[in-house]
C-alpha cells in the first residue's frame, strides 16, 4: 500500500468518524437516485487520484452507518477500536489460515482463542474448533459433523437413509438452508413449537422424535437456539440434552447471538449446560462488536472435525503437525484471518474487560425495558434476560414506524414477528453505548410518532 493511498485512508476515515457524529443515520438513497447521486459505473478509463479519492469518499459517506449510537437494527453494531485495529492489520498481512507455513503466529492466536473458549464452555481436552465465514456457516459445519457422525460412510457414499432433524420454529433460517445444502432436505427439518416466551417445547420435541422413529425415519440432530433472532429466547438445554442422550442424537447449540455470555460471570447462567452439547456456534461480531465476521464453531469431538473436513491436499500440508494446519478442519481452502480482531480486543482489555462489555449490554437492555415498563404507551413482548427489546408504541404498526424513522434519518431499528404479533425490535449489543443513548432512542421515536401518527 503506497503512502498516497494510506493517507487517503486516514483522510476518509476521519471524515467518516466526523460525519457519523454529525449525522448518525442517513436517509436511504432511493434506487432511482443511486446512479445520479454517486459515480458507481466502471469504465475503460481510470481516474486521476484526486478525482478517484472524491468518488471513493462520496461512496463511503453515503453508505448506511452501522456503528453509530442510533443504529439498533441488527444483532451487531458499534465499532470496537481495538478489534478494528486488529482487523485492519489482518488485511495488511493478508494471511491465509490453512497452514502454519503461511499463517505463522496467526495460527497460534487462533488456537489460543479456541482453546480458551472451549475451556470456558466446560468442554474437555478432546474438544476443538475453527472459524468460518459466519454463523450460518458454523451451523452448517455442525450439521455436517452430525450427519457424518451418524453414519461415517456418508462422506464417501452419500446419504442412504431418511435422516430427520429438529429445531424450534423460532430458530434461525440458516437451519433450513443448511438442511437443503447438506442433502438432508429442507422438508426433513421438524419445527418444534415454543412456549409463549419463544423457548422450545421439550414434550413436543420428544413426541416428534418418537413418531419419526415409529415411521422408520432416522433422527440424528437437534439444534437448540441460545438467543433466538427475534425474541432473544433460550431453549432449555438441560432437558433437551437429556432427550438427545436418550435417542443418541447430536446436540448443537446455535449460540451465534448469546455465545459471548461465556465471558460474563454474572450472566453465565444463560449458557447453563452448554458443556452437554456436542457442538456450539458463537459470533464474536455480535455481542463483542468485532468487525464482521468473527464466527466460531466448537465441538467436543475434535475427531469429527477431522472426519468431516479433512480431505488432505498434500501439496498444501507439508511439515508441521495437524493442529498447526487448520486448513485440515476448514470449510474452505483460503481463509481470511478472522482471529486477530478478537485477539487484539481480548489481549488489550483482558477477559475482565470483555466481561464489562457484556454486562454493559445487559444493563442497556434493562434500561430500555424499564423505560418501556414505566410508560403506559408501550407494550413489551421480549423477556427479562433478552438483549433484544421487542415492543409496540401506541399500537402504531411497527413496520411503518421503523420505515418512517429510517426515512427521516432519526433511527435505524427493525421490526420482527412472534406468532401473529408484529413489533419493533431494538437490539442492545453495542457495548459502546450509554444510558443516554437508550433514552435518546425513545425520545426520538416518540417525537417522530407523535408528530406523524397523532
Ligand atoms: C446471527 C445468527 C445466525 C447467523 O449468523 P451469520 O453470521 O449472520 O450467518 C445464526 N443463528 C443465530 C441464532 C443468529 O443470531
Amino acid at each position: 500500500m503506497n503512502e498516497q493511498d494510506l493517507s487517503s485512508f486516514l483522510d476518509i476515515a476521519k471524515d467518516l468518524f466526523e460525519e457519523e457524529k454529525n449525522q448518525p443515520v442517513l436517509s436511504p438513497i432511493g434506487l432511482d437516485q443511486l446512479h445520479s447521486k454517486l459515480d458507481l459505473k466502471l469504465s475503460h478509463e481510470g481516474l486521476e487520484h484526486e478525482r478517484f479519492k472524491d468518488v471513493l469518499k462520496s461512496l463511503i459517506l453515503n453508505t448506511p452507518r452501522t456503528s453509530t449510537n442510533r443504529f439498533f437494527n441488527q444483532l451487531f453494531g458499534g465499532r470496537n477500536s481495538k478489534a478494528t485495529l486488529g482487523e485492519l492489520l489482518s488485511v495488511l498481512l493478508n494471511s491465509s489460515m490453512y497452514t502454519y507455513k503461511i499463517g505463522g503466529p496467526m495460527i497460534a492466536i487462533e488456537r489460543e482463542i479456541i482453546q480458551n473458549i472451549c475451556r470456558m464452555a466446560g468442554y474437555d481436552e478432546s474438544s476443538y474448533g475453527t472459524i468460518a465465514s459466519g454463523g450460518s456457516m458454523t451451523n452448517y459445519m455442525a450439521l455436517i459433523m452430525a450427519r457424518d457422525h451418524f453414519d461415517p460412510n456418508i462422506t464417501t457414499q452419500g446419504i442412504k437413509k431418511n435422516l430427520v432433524m429438529y429445531s424450534s420454529v423460532e430458530s434461525h433460517y440458516s437451519i433450513k438452508k443448511n438442511a437443503a445444502f447438506s442433502g438432508i432436505g429442507a422438508s426433513n427439518v421438524r419445527y418444534i413449537e415454543t412456549n409463549d416466551k419463544g423457548e422450545m417445547l421439550c414434550e413436543e420435541l420428544e413426541a416428534q422424535i418418537k413418531k419419526d422413529i415409529e415411521d422408520d425415519l432416522h433422527p440424528f440432530f437437534i439444534n437448540a437456539t441460545i438467543g433466538t433472532t427475534v425474541l432473544g429466547a433460550v431453549d432449555p438445554l438441560a432437558e433437551i440434552s437429556e432427550i438427545a442422550k436418550r435417542y443418541n442424537l447430536w446436540l448443537h447449540a446455535d449460540a451465534a447471538f448469546y455465545g459471548s455470555f461465556l465471558f460474563s460471570k454474572k450472566y453465565r447462567g444463560v449458557l447453563k449446560d452448554l458443556e452437554k452439547t456436542d457442538s456450539f456456534s458463537m459470533n464474536a461480531h455480535k455481542m463483542l462488536s468485532t468487525p464482521i465476521t468473527c464466527s466460531f464453531i466448537f465441538t467436543r469431538h475434535k475427531e469429527c472435525l477431522y472426519h468431516s473436513f479433512d480431505s488432505s491436499a498434500d501439496y498444501l500440508y507439508q511439515g508441521d503437525e495437524d493442529d498447526w494446519n487448520p486448513g485440515k478442519i476448514s470449510f474452505q481452502c483460503g481463509r481470511r484471518n478472522d482471529a486477530l480482531k478478537l485477539w487484539t480486543l481480548w489481549k488489550a482489555i483482558g477477559t475482565e474487560g470483555i466481561e464489562r462489555m457484556v454486562n454493559n449490554e445487559c444493563e442497556l437492555a434493562r434500561i430500555a425495558r424499564n423505560y418501556i415498563r414505566n410508560n403506559e404507551n408501550y407494550t413489551l413482548y421480549s423477556g427479562d434476560k433478552s438483549l433484544t427489546i421487542c415492543f409496540n408504541y401506541r399500537n402504531i404498526p411497527a413496520d411503518q414506524l421503523c420505515q418512517g424513522l429510517h426515512k427521516t434519518g432519526e433511527l435505524m431499528v427493525g421490526y420482527g414477528h412472534f406468532r401473529d404479533q408484529q413489533f419493533v425490535r431494538m437490539v442492545a449489543v453495542n457495548s459502546g453505548l450509554q444510558k443516554n443513548d437508550m433514552l435518546e432512542f425513545f425520545r426520538r421515536l416518540e417525537s417522530f410518532a407523535d408528530n406523524n401518527y397523532f
